[in-house]
């Protein structure tokens, strides 16, 4: 294995850039969400945020993009830093679905527990808890991601938002099926409307790898000097982001790549080297689990560079 410890050398980065122009044309941009088929396919980028904060990109590292369901990972961190975890997790499991994210199937059989954080309907009930817990919970999710990314101008984007929410009948039916056992509180509308928002959270690969570079650090940030989530905390969510974050393609892409990881519909994957670094890698177009094609090869290329994951 290479040591790389503090750095990956920029000629590899420039050349994954480059090669990754390959790649384009396979997949298809997301476009069940109107406001994301608008995207212009053909973009790739990557950030690299080392322990230390020190942050190394390529290609489109700083164009801003529809984080999606990588936003399940901020709420569930929100979540473990401010709900009793005892009562987190009798509400959802910890458990790989082997189903695509918006599944229904195995909530009616499960009775309104979700499999886990990661698919849609575990995170309709994270943000039933949020908005029950916290006061101003969008503007709080955007203080957080502004303050711990180091980007003030990060903002929702609007326009995604509402095309979201008038196009989200799905996540409708799943909250309605939670709620009529019990597992929503709230209001299902509200808890819709705060969701869509968190998904058009725009940012970019830099920004996202410097907000998740705690959980390459023992849940400390580089980035904002203060400690998220405690080493054990951090430890488990990398645990579900390696068996559930990429939903029914959780399995081969743990095989293959073997670092924790979250993709969202807006292209992105967010992946951690414990100890080493956090990686944000960005394509828009999707294979048919609604992982982004691009940015899995690039992170299959990386972990072949460093000839190691945390996996052996
Ligand atoms: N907002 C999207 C949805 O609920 C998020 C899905 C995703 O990124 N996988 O359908």
């Amino acid at each position: 294995p290479r040591s790389h410890i503090g750095y990956i050398e920029e000629d590899f980065l420039a050349q994954l850039a480059e090669e990754a122009r390959t790649k384009f044309g396979v997949g298809k941009v997301a476009d069940y969400i109107p406001a994301l088929a608008e995207v212009e396919p053909d973009q790739f980028g990557m950030a690299i945020c080392h322990r230390d904060g020190r942050v190394q990109s390529c290609g489109d590292a700083l164009v801003p993009f529809s984080i999606q369901s990588i936003s399940k990972v901020i709420s569930l961190v929100i979540a473990m830093r401010h709900a009793d975890e005892f009562g987190l997790w009798q509400r959802l499991r910890q458990e790989p679905s082997g189903m695509p994210f918006s599944s229904l199937i195995q909530l009616e059989r499960e009775e309104g527990i979700p499999r886990n954080p990661f698919v849609n309907a575990g995170a309709l009930v994270i943000v039933d808890i949020l908005v029950e817990k916290i006061f101003l919970i969008l503007h709080h999710m955007r203080e957080f991601v502004r303050e711990h990314s180091g980007n003030r101008s990060i903002n929702y984007d609007a326009r995604v938002a509402e095309s979201e929410l008038r196009n989200t009948s799905r996540n409708a039916a799943i909250a309605h099926l939670i709620k009529s056992f019990g597992n929503i509180h709230g209001d299902v509308n509200r808890v819709l409307e705060v969701y869509c928002h968190f998904c058009a959270l725009g940012m970019n690969c830099v920004d996202l790898a410097r907000l998740f570079s705690f959980l390459a650090s023992a849940g400390h940030s580089p980035i904002s000097s203060q400690q998220l989530l405690s080493a054990d905390q951090a430890r488990e969510v990398n645990g579900m982001m390696l068996t559930c974050g990429l939903y029914d393609a959780s399995g081969s892409y743990a095989a293959q790549v073997g670092l924790p990881a979250k993709s969202g519909v807006g292209g992105g994957i967010v992946a951690v080297l414990p100890g080493e670094f956090t990686v944000c890698a960005w394509s828009p177009r999707l294979d048919a689990n609604g992982n982004s094609v691009g940015a899995r090869w690039a992170l299959e290329k990386l972990v072949d560079y460093l000839g190691r994951s945390p996996l052996g």
